[in-house]
């Protein structure tokens, strides 16, 4: 994170950046596909009141879910992501991100 984009809590403590999320809009275990919408946001931890906050990211059409999976379990276990993939709570974005970093790790192999 850049030291200008610092965010500084209400009760002056300067939060943590503690990753891009995806947020569950409007979540429903029984129409997953039709109403769930999924939002990026960035997390912010206050260390000292434990404070959270989301901030939309600035440009979140310039990077698409699957591009963001990617880059935020690059470094995620392989037996982590599979459970990921067989988890269908993530939209298919994601999954297809996961995917294709399998691949990529399995690339050199086959
Ligand atoms: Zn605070």
């Amino acid at each position: 994170m850049a030291a200008e984009e610092e965010k500084r809590c209400s009760c002056g403590s300067v939060m943590t950046f503690s990753g891009r999320q995806t947020l569950h809009m409007n979540g429903s275990p029984f129409f997953m596909e039709t109403s769930t919408r999924f939002a990026p946001v960035d997390v912010y931890v206050c260390p000292r009141c434990r404070k959270v906050e989301f901030y939309l990211p600035k440009c979140p059409e310039e990077e698409s879910l699957e591009e963001n999976a990617m880059r935020l379990y690059a470094k995620t276990p392989e037996r982590e992501l599979r459970a990921l993939l067989a988890d269908p709570d993530y939209p298919p974005e994601v999954h297809r991100g996961i995917r294709r970093l399998l691949e990529q790790r399995a690339g050199h192999e086959l």
